[in-house]
């Protein structure tokens, strides 16, 4: 003779184990899931490489600048400085200074172009820099609360696995065929109880002596609607 209830235990002890072994699937994906952080590395190395890249086109546009700067200095000289009194020569020396001042006009204007658009990306980097080092610092934390979890999980489940096989040698091997085969049938849910006159696995009522056999306990009695395991609590 052995109780119902006894079934109903493994039951809830095969539920129990099934969440944490789902808990432990999770907390273990998570602790290999850095792609949060991978992500962020990623967006600062393209930002400082976008940097990088502007360096030069930088160092490029400020020659031009002072080499410019110094030719409209050299056509001055020519045009105030009293060496030259030509009247074609200083009209050529205007011409030139005048051209070289569009110039120097349209490098300023690409320069702050560059200094705009250099401005923005030093900015993005620093917005990235600081999330990079909060996600750094966050997952450290987040790791070690994971890895405290993982640890506490699996001696649960090695708890559980020992509890389960205990209980399992007081069951009759028949009964436990039964309830392992309706596990896996049933979707988990092999015992059910009997609550006003109801079977609570299949919600359909109980004839009055399936409900009296499952009641005085003639061995394992089930449901005719779902076959699952009968308990009267
Ligand atoms: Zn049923």
């Amino acid at each position: 003779m052995f109780s119902i209830k006894r079934l109903y235990d493994l039951q809830e002890l095969d539920w129990e184990l099934s969440a944490s072994e789902v808990s432990l699937t999770e907390v273990r994906a998570r602790l290999e899931d850095d792609s949060e952080l991978t992500a962020a590395k990623a967006r600062l190395d393209h930002l400082v490489a976008e940097l990088d890249k502007r360096a030069p086109s930088r160092r490029e546009i400020e020659s031009s600048l002072s080499q410019l700067e110094e030719r409209i200095r050299a056509a001055e000289q020519r045009l105030y400085g009293g060496a030259v009194t030509n009247p074609r020569e200083l009209s050529a020396a205007e011409d030139e200074r005048t051209g070289l001042q569009e110039q120097r006009g349209d490098t300023e204007d690409r320069m702050l172009e560059m200094m705009v658009e250099i401005e923005e990306l030093q900015a993005s980097r620093d917005v990235a820099t600081e999330r990079l080092s909060r996600l750094e610092a966050d997952r450290e934390t987040e790791y070690a609360d994971l890895l405290e979890r993982q640890n506490a999980l699996a001696a649960k489940l090695h708890e559980l696995r020992l509890s389960r096989s205990e209980l399992t040698l007081e069951l009759p091997v028949v009964a436990l065929s039964v309830y392992e085969s309706l596990l896996k049938t049933r979707g988990g849910h092999a015992v059910a109880k009997v609550e006003r006159g109801l079977c609570r696995g299949c919600q359909v009522a109980l004839p009055t002596g399936e409900q009296q056999r499952a009641r005085s306990y003639q061995g394992v009695v089930q449901c005719s609607s779902c076959q699952r395991i009968l308990y009267v609590e």
